[in-house]
């Protein structure tokens, strides 16, 4: 390297250990021993700094360093690249042990502190990767239902060759058995397994339960958080669920808190390991209107409502929780065993394979409780192999993946390739040379046959044909359509569930 890049690393390795020392991560004493630290990682031997900062943003700072890295040669590939960057974020993140002891005692002032301290942390270190997250295209869709939220998921690192070649020679590993342990805190990395060093989770007791929370890496709304068990156990809809997830928002009232169902198809991506998901966002069937209020015999004290929503969803609300953990696992316990064949809703098949669950969300206003009860139902049939209530074939070339707790509140995570796939159905609509693919073909005759097409307006036309089409997958997930034949599909069950506790 040349002199004034020497230079230039030295000051920067400088104001990163300043950051360190002002984070509270290490005091004055540990300058030299870190400062030596980076030396080593980014295979620099001197230092000499100018007495000019170059930057208190650790970001930028992190690019000065990894570039020297990769212009020593200590860098070679993406996986190098993602296991050096985490090493030096750890540099600035205290311990778990401080961390924990500076949230627990800010969440004995004010829960809020608490999560802004520890979320303004994950972001500085980079463990939230705000860069990757701002790359992500999002835009709100009106529709009856409201505006619904949908974002192209462009922040998960795309894998490099070299990488995809590399893997076929990894020995397989099961350390950590998943990326939801305990044990990805400060777990340095490899390929095809991502790098945490910077990584910190808190400790959480629910309900005499030890559990963690960390903030999730590809934050998809405000202050997106993982609730995870410290057990690798699989997921499961009970009443230890409800009691955990109230248990949770009267610790952080501020933050809505959900889980995925526990059934493939109708579940989110990681059935394996128990955890929720929670955060400090308004999505939008938090903001449905309501349809229909009903009545519980059974639980006078608790309003229950049906939502305006193309799913099924129910809504409980009061001011005593264990009246609303009942009565969740009473239309649980109900639900998972009632069929209506009229409209395809069938409990249990063959060998008593059980296809009905629910995915349930808990918030708090003020002293009331509110549970929204999801139905989910992951049957499949000749006619809809993936799943009766799943996106149908016509809506697959927009979504094909399972429907889970984040898109059942109506902010659809769309897959990357639909950035590329859409641009060229824009050239299609405006007959511009194009590669198409031919899953789009028909929906884009379709836009092409019902809109006057310019080229100030198709890419807003083709936004809004992706937002009705997540609003037909949302209704494809729905079990009781909204339609008047599912409205009295609905109101049969709410019948039976009235057969019941009858006085
Ligand atoms: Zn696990």
């Amino acid at each position: 390297m040349k002199g004034d890049e020497i230079v230039k690393t030295a000051q920067a390795i400088h104001d990163f250990i300043q950051l360190a020392i002002q984070n509270g991560s290490s005091t004055l004493m540990d300058k030299i021993y870190l400062e030596n630290k980076v030396l080593a990682f980014i295979g620099e031997h001197s230092m000499q700094p100018i007495t000019q900062t170059i930057s208190n943003q650790p970001l930028e700072l992190l690019d000065i360093l990894i570039e020297t890295a990769r212009k020593n040669e200590v860098i070679q590939t993406t996986t190098d690249q993602e296991i050096l960057k985490a090493q030096l974020m750890d540099i600035l993140t205290p311990m778990p042990s401080q961390i924990n002891q500076a949230f627990k005692d800010l969440l004995k002032k004010d829960s809020q502190q608490a999560t802004n301290y520890f979320h303004n942390l994950s972001k500085k270190n980079n463990y939230i990767q705000t860069r990757a997250i701002s790359k992500n295209i999002h835009y709100l869709h009106e529709t009856k239902y409201g505006a619904i939220e949908i974002t192209i998921n462009l922040s998960k690192p795309e894998k490099d060759p070299k990488e995809i070649a590399q893997a076929k020679f990894v020995k397989e590993m099961n350390y950590p058995t998943c990326q939801l342990c305990m044990e990805n805190e400060g777990y340095l990395g490899r390929v095809n397994y991502p790098a945490r060093s910077n990584h910190r989770i808190i400790r959480l007791d629910l309900n005499e339960e030890q559990w963690g929370v960390q903030y999730s890496p590809y934050a998809y709304f405000n202050e997106h958080s993982i609730v995870l068990n410290t057990k690798h156990i699989p997921m499961k809809i009970d009443q230890r669920t409800f009691d955990n997830l109230f248990a949770f928002v009267d610790k952080f009232p501020h933050y809505m808190v959900g889980s995925n169902a526990d059934l493939p198809i109708v579940g989110g991506s990681i059935l394996t390991h128990d955890h929720y998901q929670a955060g400090n966002h308004e999505f939008p069937m938090a903001k449905a209107k309501v349809r229909k209020v009903v009545t519980l015999h059974a639980f006078k004290n608790i309003t229950t409502t049906i939502l305006d929503w193309p799913m099924s969803v129910l809504r409980l609300q009061g001011e005593n929780k264990s009246d609303l953990v009942h009565a969740s696992l009473f239309i649980l316990d109900k639900w998972k065993n009632y069929s209506d064949e009229s409209v395809q809703i069938v409990a249990k098949t063959a060998d008593s394979i059980e296809h009905h669950t629910i995915t349930p969300i808990v918030r708090k206003r003020e002293s009331v409780y509110e549970i929204v009860l999801v139905l989910r139902d992951n049957n499949v049939s000749i006619e809809h192999p993936d799943g009766i209530f799943h996106p149908h074939k016509e809506v697959q070339h927009i979504k094909q993946e399972n429907i889970g707790l984040i898109e059942v509140m109506g902010l659809a995570i769309l897959p990357p390739r639909l950035k590329t796939e859409l641009m060229e159905v824009e050239k299609y609509l405006l007959k511009e040379e194009n590669t198409i693919c031919a899953i789009h073909l028909s929906w884009a005759n379709e836009l092409k046959e019902t809109n006057e097409i310019t080229k100030e307006n198709v890419h807003r036309i083709v936004e809004k044909g992706v937002g009705e089409k997540f609003l037909q997958v949302l209704s494809h997930a729905g079990v009781f359509k909204d339609t008047n034949e599912g409205h009295l599909a609905f109101e049969r069950f709410i019948s039976f569930l009235n057969e019941f506790g009858k006085n």
